[in-house]
């Protein structure tokens, strides 16, 4: 085993890339394996802080990345949009067997099926992320819980891994509503278009009083989404977010 470099704390974890996925044109899916091959188990929804330990100067980055396997699953994965910041920027050159360390679970962001059975997850972008850990969780526990996804990006290319998500629609009690923002009149794009707004939400979940509401995105999206359900009347205690910005 690697020795530990000397400014990484006991308590960070040494984690190895397992794959790599080019996802869409800016995200890439980074799938990590625990060096000891122990699992990781938390509440779909959750973070973990990834570090990255630059061997040239052994200056250490640490961002945060929201889980977007299963609890316990085979591994770890984040769906990272690369945006050429000073670890993506890093992650651009990764490779397989490459070590990082991780620290979490974290977040109070939490998929907690027994409380909410109707839902209703909204996401902007790769804010994807953690609905795929709560819908992983749903289908390999076999929940019954009602889901309706909002996803929006802008671009009918952005949608993250889309077969995997069609193959989870097919299993579960969940209706997935893409929104595209820009849409080219090149795309052939036959689905929704424009932004996530009230009438969207009542025209796909007309129960949406009934459901409990998760948002997950940038700032802004997080924002407008949270006023979108207050115009409908929907209680704060409703409504759970998770902000990147
Ligand atoms: C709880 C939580 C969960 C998160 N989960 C995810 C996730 O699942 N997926 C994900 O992709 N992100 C996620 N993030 C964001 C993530 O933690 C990082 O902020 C993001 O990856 C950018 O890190 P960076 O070091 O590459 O950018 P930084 O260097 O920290 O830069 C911040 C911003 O500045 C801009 N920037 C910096 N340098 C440049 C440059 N040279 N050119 C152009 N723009 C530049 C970038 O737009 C970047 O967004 C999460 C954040 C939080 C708080």
């Amino acid at each position: 085993m690697a020795a530990t470099p000397h400014n990484i704390s006991i308590n960070q974890k040494p984690y190895v890339i397992n794959d790599i996925i080019q996802a869409t044109p800016d995200v890439t899916v980074f799938k990590f394996k625990a060096e000891d091959n122990t699992t990781l188990n938390f509440d779909p929804g959750m973070f973990v802080m990834l570090t990255y330990v630059d061997k040239s100067n052994n200056e250490k980055i640490t961002r945060a990345f929201s889980i977007a396997s299963e609890p316990n699953g085979q591994t770890v994965d984040f769906y990272i949009h690369m945006v050429h910041g000073k670890l993506t920027s890093k992650m651009e050159s990764a490779a397989i067997g490459d070590r990082y360390f991780m620290t979490g679970p974290y977040g109070q962001f939490r998929f907690i099926p027994d409380e909410d059975k109707k839902v209703m997850f909204i996401a902007g972008g790769t804010g994807l992320a953690p609905f795929m850990s709560m819908l992983k969780k749903i289908e390999k526990e076999s929940l019954s819980t009602d889901v309706v996804l909002l996803y929006s990006i802008r671009f009918p290319s952005e949608v993250i891994m889309g077969d995997e998500l069609k193959e989870i629609e097919k299993k579960i009690h969940m209706k997935t509503i893409i929104t595209v923002t820009r849409p080219e009149s090149t795309d052939n794009w036959d689905g929704e278009k424009g932004h996530i707004n009230a009438d969207m939400i009542k025209k796909y979940a007309p129960d949406f009083m009934e459901r409990t509401a998760y948002i997950c995105g940038p700032l802004n999206f997080v924002k407008a989404m949270k006023e979108s359900l207050e115009a409908l009347n929907v209680p704060n205690i409703k409504i759970k977010a998770d902000v990147w910005g």
